[in-house]
Parts: structure tokens; sequence; C-alpha cells
């Protein structure tokens, strides 16, 4: 629906993007912390309406994105960082979709790509407190949170 996306600047700001995303050092991609929709996009609930985190970034950083789609040049679709994004038409991003294969819902572990399965499995048996696990594994304490609140699957009630 044309302009369906426009967001309130207003109420974003550059830190809500910043403290709820993770900064992966090799790809420069900024991985969504926060709550996440089913096809890896994150996502921002505000006054009971949401928004994909990603297109929250571009309003933010870039300005209104008016009737184009906010498309991601890394094919990481939980990043939000604006200079991995760019603007195309509702055609082209349908194109781009089916060229990634992002029609198919990614596995839970796929959209945590970060750390390996193994090292998941570790964090979610540990006792250790967040701050060790984060620096054991080289990630933020937000990703220990996340990685345990999955765990327990009370997302959809965190993210309202
Ligand atoms: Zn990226």
């Amino acid at each position: 629906m044309p302009g369906s996306q426009r967001v309130r600047t207003n109420i974003l700001s550059r830190s809500l993007i910043e403290d709820r995303s993770e900064r992966i050092p090799f790809s420069g991609c900024w991985i969504w912390m926060g709550c996440s929709h089913p096809r890896g996009y994150g996502e921002i609930t505000m006054r009971q309406k949401s928004i994909m985190a990603h297109v929250a970034s571009w309003c933010i950083f870039k300005g209104d994105p008016g009737n184009f789609h906010v498309l991601h040049r890394c094919d990481v679709t939980a990043c939000v960082n604006p200079d991995h994004l760019f603007l195309g038409t509702h055609q082209e991003n349908m194109a781009d979709r089916e060229k990634k294969g992002r029609n198919k819902l990614p596995t839970r572990e796929q959209r945590f790509r970060i750390l390996s399965d193994d090292q998941v499995i570790q964090i979610r048996s540990s006792d250790l407190p967040i701050k060790i696990l984060a620096s054991q594994f080289s990630v933020s304490p937000w990703t220990i949170i996340n990685l345990r609140r999955k765990k327990s699957d009370k997302r959809k009630h965190l993210c309202q």
C-alpha cells in the first residue's frame, strides 16, 4: 500500500537503532537485537503499530523513503546499518527476494548466524552471568539476553 511504511521519525532516534543493534566487525552489519519478524527482519512496536527496524533506520539516518521499499545490499535481513540499505520499488523488492531465496522463512538459528549452533547451546545451558558469557563469546550482553529470552519464548510479550 503506498505510504504504508511511512514512519513518524520524531519519535524515533539514532540511539534507538544504535542501542538495540550489535555491530559485526567483519561485515559491518548492525544486527537488530530487539524483537524480530518471522522473516528475520527486525521489528519495532510503538503505539500498537509495528514497523520494520531497517525501515526505521532508513527514516532516522536518511529520511522518508516515500513509496519506495527499503532493501538490503548485504542480504542480512536483521541488519539495520543505513549504509547497507538502498531504496527500490515493489517489483525490485520482489525480484531481489526471489534472487536471494528470501521467500522462504529462515529458521531461528539462521537468524542468529553470528554464533554457531554449538555456541548457542552452550550459552543457553550455561548459568554464568550475562557479562561473563558476553565477553567469553565476544558478543554484547544483548545477544546473551536475547538467546536466553528466546529459549523461554516470551518474545511476544516483550514486543509490546
Ligand atoms: Zn548489513
